[in-house]
């Protein structure tokens, strides 16, 4: 891939008219479906050009989704990183509260800007595709709060190990289609879904649920996850009166990082840090990073990285948590690694569980695993800067849906008291 984009465009401007960021993105779909995405594509500009719509729009996200959320400056967490770092010194560590959102994490911004789109579309049912169930509560939660019918299908694997949240969209009136082929997980029930919109697309829109997929979803999905860079950028303003030096997000489809990152992206000053699910280690199957380990290939609809093999199939992956398990991550970011604007780490198991307890003891907030790679690189950058800068991260979710796991993640290797002793330089009651 060739470094730069043959345009001297800004590149906030992609994608292209035909859903390109750069090379990457497009629309690599069966011929039923193009009229479909060419017409959604039309549907959107529209919407997002009509007052009144913009208008609905953010009173949903003020009084049901409850925005804005907070921006939260972390000053227990912004001393555990000094007493962490060399120079016994950090930039002050701010978080951007998407956990506090209704369902708990940012995925509700772009369920509820969907539904809404569908009502304005005239179509009365909803599918989705869910992995750890987060995206599929969200979707039915906004199915309920439109009347639209709602279908999700999820992995039976998924099923079985996400239960609480099969329980919460069935209370929330969706109905949950286990899908049984493949490895029984996202990536499987995600062809399920495209597979029923084919015969289904006069009627029913599909929420996809990242900034995944053909064109133009992966624009759909970072417009209405904007919402929280937009915000950001005024509350950093209030807050300390300039833009943040760094802005930290996880990714695993990529739609927190692409919602935080957009707004900032044409701001060169602000060093922007994408974190990947680094897993057990750098050997296939044993990770979920395809920016740091993956090739150009096609998955779901568009070009981007993916994680394959040599003779191009998927490879399976591997994270402690679920929302970035998935082999492949949003043309976008494919784009601003490939221009050399946003740079991509990734985190293991191991430090993202050690950065759950840190945020835990710290602050009081019990984030989702997801975050929670975020969270650890934001430690140790914070800790290699300056006392006079601010890192941003986006704190995109909850820890509630998490606890069962990271109780017995942490019980395997000598339980959660004992790590805090050896990371926080305080005696901890017993
Ligand atoms: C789903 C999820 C993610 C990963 O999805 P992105 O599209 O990469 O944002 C990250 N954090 C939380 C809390 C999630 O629920």
């Amino acid at each position: 891939m060739t470094a730069a984009p043959a345009s001297t465009a800004p590149l906030s401007a992609a994608p292209d008219a035909l859903g390109r960021f750069g090379e990457f993105g497009g629309t690599f779909v069966p011929e039923t479906l193009v009229a479909a995405l060419a017409d959604l594509s039309e549907q959107f500009e529209s919407a997002m050009g009509d007052p009144e719509f913009r208008r609905e729009l953010d009173g949903l996200l003020s009084t049901f989704v409850g925005r804005p959320t907070a921006l939260y400056k972390a000053g227990g967490l912004t001393r555990l990183a000094a007493s962490k770092s060399a120079s016994g010194k950090s930039a002050t560590i701010w978080l951007k509260r998407e956990d506090l959102a209704h369902t708990g994490a940012h995925k509700i911004n772009n369920t509820m800007g969907q539904a809404l789109l569908t009502q304005r579309m005239g179509k009365q049912r909803v599918i989705a595709e869910t992995g750890a169930g987060q995206h599929g509560v969200a979707t039915a939660t906004a199915a309920a709060h439109f009347g639209l019918q709602c279908d999700v299908y999820m992995g039976s694997e998924d099923v079985r190990r996400q239960h609480i949240n099969v329980v919460r969209m069935k209370l929330l009136g969706a109905n949950v289609i286990e899908v049984d082929s493949g490895s029984r997980t996202l990536k499987d029930a995600t062809n399920e879904a495209m597979r029923d919109w084919m015969a289904s697309v006069e009627s029913t829109h599909y929420i996809l649920g990242s900034v995944v997929g053909p064109h133009p979803f992966p624009r759909i999905v970072r417009d209405f996850q904007s919402v929280i860079g937009v915000e950001s950028k005024e509350q950093c303003r209030e807050a300390f009166g300039r833009e943040p030096d760094c802005v930290v997000a996880c990714v695993g489809g990529g739609s927190n990082a692409a919602g935080i990152f957009h707004p900032f992206i044409d701001d060169a000053g602000v060093e922007l840090v994408g974190v990947e699910a680094g897993g057990r280690g750098a050997s296939a199957g044993s990770h979920a990073a395809p920016l740091t380990h993956g090739s150009p290939g096609i998955l779901h609809g568009s070009l981007s990285y993916v994680l394959q093999d040599d003779s191009g199939q998927t490879a399976p992956v591997h994270s402690c948590s679920a929302g970035l398990d998935y082999p492949g991550v949003g043309p976008e970011h494919a784009f601003w690694k490939d221009a050399g604007r946003v740079s991509y780490s990734s985190v293991s198991d191991e430090r993202a569980l050690d950065a759950f307890v840190d945020l835990c003891r710290s602050e009081g907030i019990i984030p989702a695993l997801e975050t929670a790679h975020a969270i650890a690189e934001a430690i140790e950058r914070a800790g290699r800067m300056d006392e006079s800068q601010h890192v941003l991260v986006n704190c995109s979710g909850r820890g509630d849906k998490d606890v069962d796991e990271a109780d017995r993640l942490l019980r395997a290797r000598g339980g959660p008291a004992q790590t805090i002793a050896t990371v926080v330089d305080v005696p901890v009651p017993r």
